[in-house]
C-alpha cells in the first residue's frame, strides 16, 4: 500500500502574535508525512542541504517515515520566512531562499515508485508531472499555490487532468478559474480532471466536493492560535493517511478523512513549527476526532 509525498523540506522563520521562531523545522512535505505517519507507511521525497541539522532527520526516522527519498546535497537548505497579521488568517511571505530546492529533480526510490497513494505537494507543476511519469499511484492528490497558477498555467492544467483530488484555498480556486463562486469554480476545476476537490478555508474548516456530493467540516475552535504555518499541509497528510490506511475511496472514507484532516491541523496550530504535531499520539487524534464528532453532530 503506502503512500508516497513529494514537496519542500524547509526550515521556517515564523512571525506571530505569540512570538517568533527562527529556522524550525518546516515544509510542506514535512508537514505532510507527520500527520500521515500516523495512520500508514509514508515515503517521503524531497531536498534538504547540508546545514540541515541531523536531529530532523531522526525525527522523520523515528516516526517511521521512510526517508530513502530524502537527498541530502551540498548547498542550503530551503528557507521561509513569513509574519502573520493580527488577523491570524492572514500572512506575508517576507523571504523564500530556494537554495538546494532550485535545482531539486525527483528522484523516485523503487518503494516511493511503487505506492498506491501519492501526494504531490506544492511545487512547480513540471516536478509534479516528473513525479508523475516516475510513479505508479492509483489514487492522487495536489495540492498548488497561487504562484504556479500564474505563471505555469499549461503544466498546471496538464497536471490537474491527471490527477483525482486537488487541496486547494479557495483564493486560489478563484484564481485558477476567474469563477468568484466558490460552487462554480469546483466545477470548473472537475471539468479540468480531478472528480474530488477539497477547498480549504482555514479557521473556516474544509469543503468536500466528491463529483455532485458536497460535505462541510468546521475547523477545530481553538482559544489560542500560536502559528497556522503547515495546518494546509497537516491536513492533506492527514486526510490522505487515512485513505491510505483505509485503502478506499468510498464517500464516506473521504468525509471521514476530512475529519481526520481537520483533526491533525488544529494540533500543527498550538505550538511553532513541528512542535506539537511531532508528540501527536494516537490518544490525542481519537480524543479530538471524538470532538470533531459532537461538534457537528445535530
Ligand atoms: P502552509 O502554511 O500550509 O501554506 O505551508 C507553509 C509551508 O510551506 C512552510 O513550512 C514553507 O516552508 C512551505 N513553503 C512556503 N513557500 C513555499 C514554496 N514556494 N514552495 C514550497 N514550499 C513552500
Amino acid at each position: 500500500m503506502g503512500l508516497t509525498v513529494v514537496g519542500s523540506i524547509a526550515l521556517d522563520t515564523v512571525e506571530t502574535s505569540a512570538g517568533k521562531n527562527a529556522d524550525g523545522l518546516g515544509g510542506a512535505a514535512t508537514y505532510f508525512a507527520l500527520a500521515a505517519s500516523h495512520y500508514t507507511q509514508v515515503h517521503l521525497v524531497g531536498v534538504v542541504g547540508d546545514d540541515f541539522p541531523q536531529e530532523h532527520i531522526d525525527l522523520l526516522g523515528a516516526k517511521g517515515i521512510d526517508i530513502e527519498g530524502l537527498e541530502r546535497v551540498e548547498g542550503k537548505t530551503f528557507r521561509w520566512s513569513g509574519r502573520y497579521h493580527d488577523n491570524i488568517n492572514a500572512r506575508d511571505t517576507l523571504d523564500t531562499q530556494l537554495n538546494v530546492f532550485e535545482h531539486f529533480k525527483p528522484e523516485l526510490p523503487e518503494a516511493a515508485k511503487n505506492a498506491k497513494y501519492l501526494f504531490l505537494g506544492n511545487i512547480h507543476p513540471s516536478l509534479q508531472l516528473e513525479v508523475l511519469r516516475q510513479a505508479r499511484p492509483e489514487f492522487v492528490a495536489l495540492d498548488t499555490m497561487n504562484l504556479w497558477i500564474d505563471t505555469t498555467r499549461k503544466e498546471l492544467e496538464e497536471a490537474l487532468a491527471k490527477i483525482d483530488c486537488l487541496i486547494i484555498n479557495d483564493e486560489e480556486i478563484f484564481e485558477l478559474t476567474g469563477e468568484r463562486n466558490l460552487v462554480r469554480g469546483v466545477h470548473k476545476i472537475q471539468d479540468m480532471g480531478p472528480s474530488i476537490v477539497a477547498p480549504k478555508k482555514g479557521q473556516h474548516g474544509c469543503l468536500l466536493f466528491v463529483k455532485n456530493k458536497i460535505f462541510s467540516a468546521p475547523a477545530f475552535p481553538m482559544a489560542e492560535v500560536i502559528d497556522p504555518t503547515g495546518a494546509g499541509d497537516t491536513f492533506a497528510g492527514g486526510f490522505m493517511g487515512y485513505i491510505a490506511q483505509q485503502d478506499s475511496v468510498d464517500y464516506d472514507t473521504l468525509k471521514r478523512a476530512v475529519i481526520h484532516g481537520s483533526v491533525v491541523a488544529s494540533y500543527t496550530c498550538e505550538e511553532f513549527s513541528v512542535d506539537r504535531i511531532a508528540l501527536v499520539t494516537q490518544e490525542d487524534i481519537d480524543r479530538r476526532f471524538d470532538a470533531f464528532v459532537d461538534l457537528s453532530r445535530f
